[in-house]
Parts: C-alpha cells; sequence; structure tokens
C-alpha cells in the first residue's frame, strides 16, 4: 500500500465549501463529499484534524459593514462556524467516524472546551477532532484559527479545501485568462496580495513553516491527492 506523504495534517473547510452550489447555507451532498473523503483518510491511518469556518451563515466584516460593533459581529461568525462544526460532526458520524467538537468558545452542553493535549489525544486514539468557534477571539479568521491550531498540534500540514482548484494570479471567475500556481512561496503570497488566506495567517504559517495545499473539494480523491503528496492544486511553502 502507498505510504501517506503526511501523518497529521489540519483540513481547513471554509464555510462557503459546505454551501457547496446553493451559496449560503449548508449543502447536505457537500457534507457527504467531506465525510466520504474523510473516511478515505482515516483508513490510512492519518490524524485529521478539521478547522471550519462560518461565512456560508455568518461574516463580522459584513456585520461591521453595516454599522454594527465589530466585536460583537466576530462572535456572531464564531458561532456560525460551531453550527458547521455540529453538522461535520453529524455527517462524520453518520458515515462511522468517532468525532469530538472542541470549541473555542466553551458551550459545554453541545462541544468540549478546546484544549490542545485533549485534541492530541484524541488524534492519537483515531477520532476525527474539529475545531469549532475559530481562535476564541474576534478580529481573527478561521485560516488564523488553522495555522494556529496546525502550530499548536505539530501537524505536518493545512490542507485548504476551496471552491476552485488552486491560487490563481486573478479571479479565474471573472477573468478566463487567470493563470494558476503550481508552487509559491510565503513571501509571494504576501506581497502580490494573493486570496490565499489572510495575511495573518499566512504569517503564521511563513514563521512555522507549516506548509499549505490549495485544492478544490468537489473534486472527489483531492483530499486523499493531497495527503499523498500528489502534485495537485497549489502548494505554498519556503
Ligand atoms: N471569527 C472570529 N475569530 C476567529 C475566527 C472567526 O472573529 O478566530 C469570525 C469572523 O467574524 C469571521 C467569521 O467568524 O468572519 C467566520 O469565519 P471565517 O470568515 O474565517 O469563515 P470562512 O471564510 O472560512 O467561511
Amino acid at each position: 500500500m502507498d505510504t501517506p506523504r503526511y501523518h497529521r495534517v489540519i483540513l481547513k473547510l471554509s464555510g462557503e465549501a459546505l454551501a457547496g452550489s446553493q451559496g449560503f447555507g449548508i449543502a447536505h451532498e457537500m457534507l457527504a463529499t467531506v465525510a466520504e473523503q474523510v473516511s478515505e483518510i482515516r483508513k490510512l491511518g492519518v490524524e485529521l484534524a478539521l478547522v471550519v469556518g462560518g461565512g456560508n451563515i455568518w461574516r463580522g466584516i459584513s456585520g461591521s459593514s453595516q454599522g454594527m460593533d465589530r466585536a460583537t459581529a466576530d462572535y456572531m461568525g464564531m458561532l456560525a462556524t460551531v453550527m458547521n462544526a455540529l453538522a461535520l460532526q453529524d455527517a462524520l458520524e453518520n458515515a462511522g467516524m468517532a468525532t469530538r467538537v472542541l470549541s473555542a468558545i466553551e458551550m459545554r452542553q453541545v462541544a468540549e472546551p478546546y484544549i490542545r493535549r485533549r485534541a492530541i489525544r484524541h488524534m492519537e486514539k483515531g477520532r476525527i477532532v474539529i475545531f469549532a468557534a475559530g481562535t476564541g477571539n474576534p478580529f481573527f479568521s478561521t485560516d488564523t484559527t488553522a495555522a494556529l491550531r496546525a502550530a499548536e498540534i505539530e501537524a505536518e500540514a493545512i490542507l485548504m479545501a476551496k471552491q476552485v482548484d488552486g491560487v490563481y494570479d486573478s479571479d479565474p471567475v471573472k477573468n478566463p485568462n487567470a493563470v494558476k500556481f503550481d508552487k509559491l512561496s510565503y513571501l509571494e503570497v504576501l506581497s502580490r496580495g494573493l486570496k490565499v488566506m489572510d495575511s495573518t495567517a499566512t504569517s503564521l504559517c511563513m514563521d512555522n513553516n507549516i506548509p499549505l495545499i490549495v485544492f478544490n473539494l468537489k473534486d472527489k480523491g483531492n483530499i486523499y491527492r493531497a495527503i499523498m503528496g500528489e502534485p495537485i492544486g497549489t502548494y505554498v511553502g519556503r
């Protein structure tokens, strides 16, 4: 059997990825796609933790642009990620996997509180950990959460599941001549202002040398290919 390139990874799912073509909320078929792909990875014995966004339900910045207090709007965004985390947990458990949701904001009735050592222990026992409520702090993003948690649990890479198949020099939806990058450095991402992740998250990955693999979630088997080290999407590293 082929040997995976990575043994402990973070899978970052944006809220948008869960919305699928409906563009809002949680699409059942996207949950099923994630569950199917994640179960392939579990069979390889790879330790996997998920960080889920909330943009399919609420983004702090849209609330604050309407005059809402930014911190309040951001806490609403963090709560949105908890809803997504519970939906993912349900889908993964239905597919026969053991999971734990660890929330950065305490809500003991629905999730365990985030405790680093506990997260690692769950993963060692073969459970899939889902990190909810972002970092627990306003003014951050779930991309930064992925970078932070990856550094904390010593993940070897962050798999960034997107709606597009990699990083382009301009928006491929608007520009048919947009060119896809196979490989980029963190500094190129920052200096060109490429929309891979926000600059706080990119800097954290750069400082801790955590590679990113950006790929399309909708192509079945892509999470597996990324774990095996196949050249898919765009690789961001040193
Ligand atoms: N958020 C936050 N702190 C965090 C993570 C998230 O305040 O550590 C809020 C922020 O308002 C953000 C929302 O939660 O807009 C949803 O997260 P994000 O935009 O990262 O989701 P995604 O774009 O991945 O769907």
